[in-house]
């Protein structure tokens, strides 16, 4: 058997520090917006490279929030990947904005800039690129763009924490990068949690306030915010976990290798193409074939975990039938949805099991 994603070798190989960590937190008797939230904001900052990092409640509301303070609401467009997660979406619509889904390029998986510039209108005001599977987007290109119409972008880096382009850290290339610590994302917490980095210190004060009841001081409430912190106990966890991202994206890179070394000679398989200033952190190592229906299968009868990352595009799904996108609207995200499927990938997977995913998929494709 070989799971998708080993979660439990996380706690075996760090249990005394993670174990000291809850301790910490349990005789400090103190749980919300503490030593541990202040602590890991500094060092998170200062992993991504930027000035402020300020810790949430989870990926979606990092995402919500950074529109809210930017005062991004009814009347704005903001835009997105056609292929993404629906959290990216729903951040968007949730502050009243209007999602302007953008197709990725072909074969994707990330936002074409070429089709950003073509999507911009008056009523414009942010892009919100995402580094899908931990494959940074084309930040340069939609920074350029922009720069040049006055836009603001907010990096989902919720897939992609310590990926890098032309060296500096995802997080760090745009106004803000908001990240989830979902406990399957690179660095997870062992529940929920988020933040947002950013060097602007106004964004940064306004999260502090909007993450808190809108309150600065005790009781006393400057604006309608809501309740979204990172809690204390997962804080803590999380710093013993950023201790080790960086050596554990190592290790996901040594198995993405490994695929690539073994599959890049079949031809009804088509493996996920780097661009050369890109570092990704593989987050999911994701294939794409026309038959996915037999080798899911295959994998399936030999024990091997397997997903697709995603199955129905958000313009497709029932949250977004207000929109009238029907089938056709986006056929890049549509047909990545019919034959992407994610191969298991961790930080804990050995090589020889990689080599025994890759024994399966080759008979089933020789067959
Ligand atoms: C996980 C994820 C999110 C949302 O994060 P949560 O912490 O689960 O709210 C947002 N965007 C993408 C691309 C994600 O993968």
């Amino acid at each position: 058997m070989i799971p998708f994603l080993d979660m439990k070798s996380v706690y075996t190989e760090l249990k005394p520090e993670l174990d000291a960590a809850y301790l910490r937190v349990m005789e400090s008797g103190w749980f919300v917006l503490g030593k541990e939230v202040e602590a890991f904001e500094a060092e998170y900052a200062a992993f991504c490279g930027t000035k402020h990092c300020v810790g949430l409640g989870n990926g979606l509301e990092a995402l919500e929030l950074a529109l809210r303070a930017w005062d991004i609401g009814a009347g704005d467009e903001v835009i997105v990947p056609s292929n993404t997660y629906i959290a990216t979406w729903l951040a968007v619509t949730a502050v009243g904005a209007r999602v302007v889904p953008v197709e990725p390029t072909p074969g994707g998986p990330n936002i074409d800039p070429e089709r950003i510039a073509a999507a911009i209108t008056s009523r414009t005001r942010a892009i919100m690129p995402v580094h899908l599977y931990g494959q940074p987007a084309d930040m340069d290109a939609i920074m350029a763009l922009a720069s040049k119409h006055g836009l603001k972008v907010i990096e989902d880096v919720a897939q992609a924490q310590g990926a890098k382009v032309r060296g500096r850290r995802t997080g760090s290339l745009a106004d803000a990068g908001a990240h989830s610590f979902f406990p399957s994302k690179n660095i997870g917490a062992f529940g929920d949690g988020g933040a947002v980095t950013t060097d602007d210190p106004r964004l940064a004060e306004r999260l502090r306030t909007l993450r808190n009841y809108g309150s600065r001081v005790k009781y006393v409430n400057l604006e309608k915010g809501l309740n979204s912190r990172l809690d204390e106990l997962q804080a803590a966890f999380l710093r013993v976990k950023l201790t080790k991202l960086d050596e554990w994206n190592d290790r996901r890179r040594k198995v993405a290798a490994r695929y690539d070394d073994r599959l890049s000679d079949l031809p009804s398989l088509a493996l996920p193409n780097v661009p050369q200033w890109a570092d990704p952190v593989w987050h999911l190592y994701v294939v794409r074939t026309n038959r996915r229906a037999d080798l899911v299968r295959a994998l399936e009868a030999a024990g091997i975990g397997s997903l697709i990352h995603y199955p129905i595009p958000p313009h497709l799904q029932d949250a977004y039938a207000e929109l009238d996108q029907g089938k056709g609207t986006y056929p890049l995200a549509e047909k990545l949805a019919e034959t992407v499927l994610s191969l298991p990938m961790g930080p804990h997977m050995p090589l020889e099991s990689v080599d025994q995913v890759c024994a399966v998929i080759r008979e089933t494709f020789a067959a």
